[in-house]
């Protein structure tokens, strides 16, 4: 089933992914994220997030017959998340951020983009406003590595009224970042820490995907997330906080709105 409701941009060559022999070679470089289930609005700001964290640019540069070509970060026609060839990032990205896009489009995993916007109904089901998780809406490709989607709660992101930061910049919670997290859980198997107590109790503890993010975030000069669990305070609210990486002093937290972390009841 491919009818999805994406719009489908029009200015990138079809088969330009396979050196315009699309009979001859099927995608050799892998180019799997895919968007397809995000609107070409939401694609759009996974691009300018990406571009923020990577540094490369999202833009298009167009030749003497009129051809459009990506010069940095774009989705292709099919839907995939491409890094154009020969793209130069600038100094500002973050070079594990650089390297770890690439090798996970190249990745043979499937990985899709999944906002909870079209899916109103379930919205709040799962645990956190993004999660990688089994693919819910189409046979995995493979089975041994379920972790082929990541949900992302864009409403959450936008809305300051769910979302409010205490002295600690966006760009190192926010959704790109967050993405590059989910991504090291759908791309690599690892999981988050299983016992939560023991975290809860040391206090400090973090993951492999919130080390992974904290990385990058370190690269980028932000504040690193300094422990994996939220705090619960009453009214529903979770503070997660965040430390310099210089000094290591907490510089600030960000509140969630913990009913958007509560599985739904079964
Ligand atoms: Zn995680």
């Amino acid at each position: 089933m491919r009818d999805w409701d994406w719009l489908r941009p029009h200015t990138l060559n079809l088969y330009e992914y396979v050196g315009n022999d699309p009979v001859n070679m099927w995608d050799p470089t892998g180019y799997m994220i895919n968007g397809k289930r995000l609107t070409e609005e939401q694609r759009q700001s996974v691009l300018q997030e990406f571009s923020t964290i990577t540094g490369y640019n999202t833009g298009f540069q167009t030749d003497e017959e009129g051809n459009t070509q990506a010069t940095g970060l774009y989705f292709d026609d099919d839907g995939y998340l491409q890094i154009a060839e020969g793209a130069v990032a600038n100094s500002d990205g973050s070079t594990v951020a650089q390297d770890s896009l690439s090798a996970f489009i190249q990745d043979d995993l499937d990985v899709s983009l999944i906002t909870a916007d079209p899916r109103a109904p379930v919205q709040g089901e799962y645990f956190a406003l993004a999660t990688a998780i089994p693919d819910h809406l189409s046979p995995s490709p493979d089975p041994s590595r379920p972790m082929n989607a990541t949900f992302i709660d864009f409403l959450d992101f936008s809305d300051k009224t769910n979302f409010v930061s205490k002295g600690v910049p966006e760009k190192a919670y926010g959704m790109g970042i967050t993405l590059f997290h989910e991504f090291h859980h759908n791309f690599t198997g690892e999981g988050d820490p299983k016992n939560w107590q023991r975290v809860r109790d040391m206090g400090t503890v973090t993951g492999p995907a919130v080390d992974f993010a904290n990385t990058i975030r370190g690269q980028l000069n932000l504040p690193l997330r300094a422990v994996y669990l939220p705090i619960n305070h009453a009214g529903g609210w979770n503070e997660i906080f965040f430390k310099s990486p210089t000094t290591g002093q907490k510089v600030g937290s960000v509140l969630l709105n913990g009913r958007k972390m509560k599985p739904k009841p079964k």
